[in-house]
């Protein structure tokens, strides 16, 4: 095995990643797509209610080239556009397409099939683009977009770390997809012109690393396997897990020569420039021990979670809490009926017993063993005491934005502090009043802008009025002198 070195922190996770099968399932009735794509990135519709769509046909588009289309994930009607209940933080409802399927899932013909050997780097991306694609690894970032980048890329890294304990459908997909995932690595290692392609799996998936062997056989990427220290799945870890190399806070890998692409994402790649098929489905896994019989599901984009938690024979009964992601990094979710995004890694399912081990909250007693896990050496327990204290300002010098939001300072704290929502709160809080202050700036130079014209044009109109008075002095000296 080639060198590899350590992140600071982390944690040693127990793993309950028994499945590895993916399962497919019947249609959901309906289908639901949010037109709030990530962040406050939003498309908009371009199919009408009434409308029949078909599986693969573009429905929302952005008014940038940021934001890839949406896709139908199978055929039917359009039903509605109206605010729905969408998986974020907030809770709240926001614009989403509903389509009734029409249980025939029609395909739209396929449309861009072509040896992407004998296509230009350029096309590609585009192609990658408009067949909607986005990281599946959680953070769903625009792929295309990360593959425009200026920067010169010596490294591609194919991120099969799966570190959240619950969540395995990264290990499904390299078990069950091999071969494909690693055409698809080379797509974007051709697009890249990397030198190097690396896949990294944990060591603890010893059949996808078997699986993954099989397929490599020609030695045509390199494949490693990593410590299971959670979070080794971060990319700026995994980077210094496979090369030593620490990537600053705020700086893209790209810089560093690195890019790293989730093994979904390398799949997905593969789907649509090998097969011309858009991202219309993914792996995602349904488990905790509020599930009856958790699953690896291959889910169409946009099914309601309650279709996909009937397949795995429903809820058990003392199930108390229901999180998208996994149990480290996942939100919280008010109803099941919420739709799956492309984002959507996980939906666990939390029981009575689960939550009874949380307990209530004590003061900081300074131990410093969150400290002592974060992966990116901040100080939680100050950061915390300024975001308690409201003092939002000193968060951000001690690099509250830094945090990556992985709960290992959490899971360690002896007082049961909630240190990371906390964090999040804080971190929502300075967004708004940054939000703000760039809203109250632009009315300020608005304001000003204008004052400065009506001053030019009082100027102007004194002048006018000067050189009109000027004039009419002229004229009557002049009619004055002929008199004389
Ligand atoms: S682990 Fe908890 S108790 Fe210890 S220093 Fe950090 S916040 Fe305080
Ligand atoms: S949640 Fe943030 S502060 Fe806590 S350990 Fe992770 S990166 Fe560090």
């Amino acid at each position: 095995m080639t060198k590899q070195w350590k992140f600071s922190g982390g944690l040693t996770l127990a793993a309950h990643k028994q499945v590895t099968v993916i399962t497919n399932i019947p249609l959901p009735k309906e289908l639901i797509y949010p037109l709030l794509q990530r962040a406050d990135s939003y498309v908009q519709p371009i199919v009408r209610v009434g409308e029949h769509v078909l599986k693969g046909q573009i429905i929302a588009t952005a008014n940038n080239n940021l934001t890839p289309p949406v896709h139908a994930t199978s055929s039917g009607t359009v039903t509605a556009i109206y605010p729905h209940l969408i998986a974020h933080p907030s809770g709240l409802s926001d614009d989403c397409i509903i389509i009734d399927t029409d249980g025939l899932d029609t395909a739209i013909s396929e449309s861009y099939h072509q040896p992407y050997q004998e296509v230009a780097a350029t096309k590609l991306r585009e192609l990658i683009h408009q067949a909607g694609i986005v990281g599946l690894g959680g953070a769903s970032f625009p792929t295309a977009q990360k593959l425009r980048t200026t920067q010169p890329i010596h490294t591609l890294i194919i991120n099969g770390a799966e570190c959240e304990p619950h969540i395995s459908c990264d290990a499904s997909l390299m078990q069950q997809h091999a071969q494909q995932l690693i055409q698809g690595a080379l797509i974007l290692q051709t697009i890249l012109a990397a030198e190097r392609c690396i896949i990294a799996i944990e060591d603890n998936m010893p059949a996808a690393q078997q699986a993954l062997a099989t397929a490599n056989q020609q030695a045509v990427v390199e494949i490693t396997t990593v410590p299971a220290i959670y979070p080794t799945g971060g990319e700026k870890q995994l980077i210094q897990v496979l090369t030593g190399i620490k990537i600053p806070a705020q700086t893209l890998p790209a810089k560093y020569g690195f890019i790293c692409q989730n093994v979904g994402t390398a799949y997905a790649v593969y789907q649509a420039i090998a097969q011309g098929q858009p991202l219309t489905e993914r792996i995602i896994t349904i488990t905790g021990s509020g599930i009856q019989q958790p699953k690896n599901i291959r889910a169409k984009i946009g099914t309601p979670i309650k279709h996909l938690i009937a397949q795995c024979g429903g809820y058990t009964q003392d199930v108390q809490r229901l999180i998208m992601g996994g149990s480290m990094m996942g939100i919280a979710l008010g109803s099941d009926d919420i739709a799956i995004t492309k984002a959507s890694n996980c939906i666990l399912a939390l029981t009575t017993s689960d939550l009874t081990d949380q307990q209530a909250t004590l003061p900081c007693i300074r131990c410093g063993a969150c400290a002592d896990v974060c992966p990116v050496q901040l100080l939680p327990q100050q950061l915390y005491w300024h975001s308690r204290a409201g003092q939002t300002e000193q968060c951000q010098d001690y690099q509250l934005f830094d945090c990556i939001e992985c709960g290992c300072c959490d899971i360690v704290c002896p007082s049961h502090i909630p240190l990371v929502q906390t964090f999040r709160a804080s971190k929502g809080e300075l967004i708004i009043k940054a939000q703000r202050s760039a809203q109250a700036s632009l009315a300020k130079k608005r304001y000003t802008q204008q004052q400065l014209r009506k001053q030019k044009a009082e100027q102007a109109q004194q002048l006018k009025a000067a050189k009109r008075k000027a004039a009419i002095e002229k004229m009557k000296a002049a009619s004055l002198a002929k008199r004389k």
